[in-house]
């Protein structure tokens, strides 16, 4: 085994961190930290370095600074017991399959006020869209887990609007009092000098021509996550092969730079994040209507959540459709989530006018008056299956009892009564949450669980958070909360070494 790449046997992706020869360096520049990469925690990151004087610059791969998301989340300490704390890191340890590091959780758990506040202070001051949501977007959360805490849940939005829009405003404003961003400079390899980290060799193109830079200090990789190398996919996350990726760029170039230098995977199976909250308004994603593959077919308990039904679509990519008629105000209602008619009709390509909070191009929400027209507008291709369908869902209904799939009888609504509404969901790789082992200062370990010197990672190309078969889509903005408050805590620790 490949102690490196934490399972299964060796591939040759490591093979892709570029040689860079000492003779064709073209320049070297001095700094006390590089944050590698423009995204949720490199800016932070070298934003906060930046305001407390350190030299610091952010190298980034792109031409703009990039990431994305909208819902972030974060604990209140102020009023909080210690012992409900200690039943947050657990409650997250449990969903996570007893996988994570609790000292890694607790990162986000007890920094998180800290540095989201101050994300919103650097908001105000540069304008961004956004405001603190409190606690009640995590009202699931603290039921299950029978917790007693308050929340900070900063909403980058509504969109198109997002993190990268506010974000970008932020780093503008610290780029005008002098932080220094070197933009379309990828990092390719890290410096050593014996066990230590001294610095990043990053590539530019200029007409053409490579031209190499050596930035010599502390390093802290933020590089993202691995979803655009087809050879990582296929070895972390095999069953993901050949779904749509949401992103672009994420290369896991940090990984392979880390694994170089004698840092590894973490051992186990990668978590994934597979979602699609774009095609549907969000209060429908997870109502228990009959959901059909493209066949027309059934295919699970419409009771699981959207962030696992990719595990039931792997050979259809994650393409299904969820399905209700004309009923739907009372039918959501009784199902404890109301949707109202405006909130459809601002999902669907059909309907004219202004829309709000969406992406246009993502937007698949249907109305028809038969269910062949449903099925057409959609892109169900076997119609006679499809009505088939659902003339034996509705037999359930009538019977109260679901013995296809074991929809409790509650929860069983018939479709009878047009016009029939669909949403087309096509759930894409979002993201690979698992990375490389680190410790509870965001330090990365090496195969022994030292220390690298002067090296950090975070964001999803570190690991310990998670270790779920999918990301738990139990706390809102769980992932985004961790990424921003990771910056900010690597920068902290930093200045207080
Ligand atoms: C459409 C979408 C919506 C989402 N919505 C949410 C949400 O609402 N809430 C939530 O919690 N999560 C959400 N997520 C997940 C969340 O956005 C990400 O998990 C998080 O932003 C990742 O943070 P990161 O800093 O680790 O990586 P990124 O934000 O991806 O940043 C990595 C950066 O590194 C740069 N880079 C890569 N390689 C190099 C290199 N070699 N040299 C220099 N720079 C490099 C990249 O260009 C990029 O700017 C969403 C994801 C997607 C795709």
């Amino acid at each position: 085994m490949n102690e490196k790449l934490g399972h299964g046997s060796a591939t040759d992706f490591l093979k892709y961190v570029e040689e860079v020869k000492t003779d064709s360096v073209n320049q070297v520049k001095e700094y006390d930290v590089i944050v590698v990469g423009a995204g949720t925690v490199g800016i932070p990151c070298a934003i906060k370095l930046h305001e407390e004087g350190k030299k610091v610059c952010i190298v980034q791969k792109e031409n703009t600074p990039s990431c994305c998301g909208n819902f972030s989340a974060g604990i209140r300490l102020n009023n909080t017991k210690k012992s409900e704390l200690a039943k947050v890191t657990h409650a997250l340890i449990e969903e996570n399959d007893y996988k994570p590091k609790a000292e890694v959780i607790n990162i986000w758990r007890d920094y998180s006020e800290e540095a989201l506040e101050w994300i919103l202070q650097k908001s105000k001051e540069a304008g961004v869209q956004v405001e603190d949501l409190g606690t009640n977007p995590h009202k699931a959360f603290l039921e299950a887990n029978d917790l007693d805490i308050e929340f900070i849940t900063p909403f980058f939005g509504p969109k198109p609007y997002d993190i990268k829009a506010g974000l970008t405003a932020i780093l503008k404003k610290a780029e005008e009092k002098g932080l220094e961003v070197f933009y379309n400079t990828p990092a390719v390899r890290l410096i050593t000098d014996h066990d230590k980290v001294v610095g990043v060799t990053c590539k530019t193109l200029k007409e053409g021509r490579k031209k190499w830079t050596n930035f010599m200090g502390q390093v802290v990789l933020t590089t993202g996550d691995y979803q655009n190398d087809d050879q990582m996919v296929k070895h972390y996350l095999p069953q993901m092969e050949g779904f749509e990726r949401k992103k672009k760029n994420r290369t896991g170039d940090g990984h392979k730079m880390i694994m170089d230098v004698g840092g590894c995977m973490e051992a186990i199976g990668h978590t994934k994040m597979v979602h699609d909250m774009d095609s549907g308004p969000f209060s429908v994603m997870n109502l228990p209507y009959l959901r059909v593959k493209l066949s027309g077919e059934r295919f699970a308990n419409e009771e699981v959540h959207m962030e696992y039904m990719n595990n039931y679509l792997l050979k259809e990519k994650g393409e299904y459709c969820e399905i209700f008629d004309s009923r739907f105000e009372e039918t959501s209602e009784k199902l404890g989530q109301k949707v109202s008619t405006e909130e459809l009709e601002n999902f669907m390509p059909e309907v004219e006018g202004n829309k709000k909070g969406v992406k246009e191009d993502l937007i698949a929400t249907y109305r028809a008056d038969s269910l062949e027209e449903l099925a057409e507008k959609l892109g169900i291709q076997n119609v006679e299956t499809f009505k088939e369908t659902v003339h034996t869902y509705n037999k359930w209904v009538e019977h109260e009892a679901d013995d296809a799939f074991g929809v409790s009888k509650e929860k069983l609504t018939p479709i009878k009564k047009p016009p029939f509404y669909g949403v087309h969901r096509h759930v894409k790789l979002t993201m690979a949450c698992s990375g490389v082992n680190v410790d509870g200062k965001s330090r990365v370990l090496d195969k022994e669980d030292k220390p690298i010197e002067s090296l950090y990672a975070a964001g999803n190309l570190a690991g310990n958070f998670y270790g779920a078969h999918d990301y738990p889509l139990s706390i809102v903005g769980l992932n985004l909360g961790r990424n921003l408050t990771n910056g900010y805590q690597i920068a902290l620790e930093i200045l207080n070494k």
